[in-house]
């Protein structure tokens, strides 16, 4: 990743995001800074603990803003290419515990998209969990995951999320579990797509990049997470699929940036 490219990306959402970052820099209550901004909505930023953050965890929060932006710029361009709106996520980022739709979430569970208010939600600790779980920094590892959690966030706006779980819904738990698989394959997919036009756009990754991110993000994507995860729309126990799978259906969206290729619904099961 060469420095600060990831920086390029939507002013409108960005801009507003900045107001957050800097008054959790100032020690300020964002959520009080941006009420006084003005019925602008897009991000929170929660500290029900009311723990003061760390400046790593301030640094995540700095960096899950350039990627959301980022995405939203991407996802804008895709959606219109289909002629459809892009509707951005609200993010919504915590330390320690936070409230959502379906309940109270704690850091443990990682970063995760609950369509039942469409918000991301990440932990602001994950930054450091992440660190000592790969024992490296991972520009792009982080940002596979961000565009992950918006990967679902694409598929509620398709509905191809709400159509997996009713269906989910009706099935025994392997058929779920197999069904899960293909909806998290797919949100890989989608943030291989996010990446190859965030490079086309920003020519923002160096040789090695992606390769580099695969590696981090087979080791530190939702396998690792989901093991402590419950915070998913869909309470069942995940599937995410091998590392290898996982890298598959990521890399096919970076080299192709064709969502028409994304469809892990009709593969095969076997040869996802
Ligand atoms: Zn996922």
């Amino acid at each position: 990743m060469s420095g600060g490219a990831m920086a390029a990306g939507g002013i409108g959402l960005g801009g507003l995001l900045i107001i957050g970052v800097i008054s959790l820099l100032m020690g300020r209550n964002p959520v009080e800074v941006l009420q006084q901004v003005g019925g602008m909505s897009g991000t929170e930023i929660v500290s029900q603990s009311g723990r003061t953050p760390t400046a790593e965890e301030q640094e995540l929060a700095e960096f899950t803003l350039q990627i959301l932006a980022s995405t939203e710029d991407v996802w804008t361009k895709v959606f219109k290419q289909y002629g459809r709106e892009y509707v951005a996520p609200q993010l919504v980022l915590y330390n320690d515990y936070v409230q959502t739709a379906s309940g109270t979430a704690s850091a443990q569970m990682g970063p995760f998209y609950n369509s039942a208010d469409q918000k991301v939600y990440i932990d602001l600790s994950f930054f450091s969990t992440m660190k000592q779980e790969i024992g490296a920094d991972g520009d792009f590892a982080y940002a596979y995951v961000i565009a992950h959690e918006i990967g679902h966030h694409v598929q509620y706006l398709l509905g191809i999320l709400q159509q997996a779980h009713q269906q989910m819904a009706r099935m025994s738990q392997t058929d779920s579990n197999h069904m899960s698989v293909r909806i998290e394959l797919q949100a890989d997919f989608l943030a291989g797509v996010w990446a190859h036009y965030e490079n086309k756009m920003f020519s923002s990754l160096e040789d090695g990049d992606l390769e580099e991110g695969i590696t981090l993000a087979a080791k530190i994507g939702d396998d690792y997470l989901q093991k402590k995860a419950r915070g998913y729309a869909t309470p069942d126990t995940f599937n995410h699929g091998t590392s290898q799978q996982r890298e598959r259906w990521l890399l096919k969206g970076f080299r192709s940036g064709d969502i028409n290729q994304g469809d892990t619904f009709s593969v095969n099961y076997n040869q996802l």
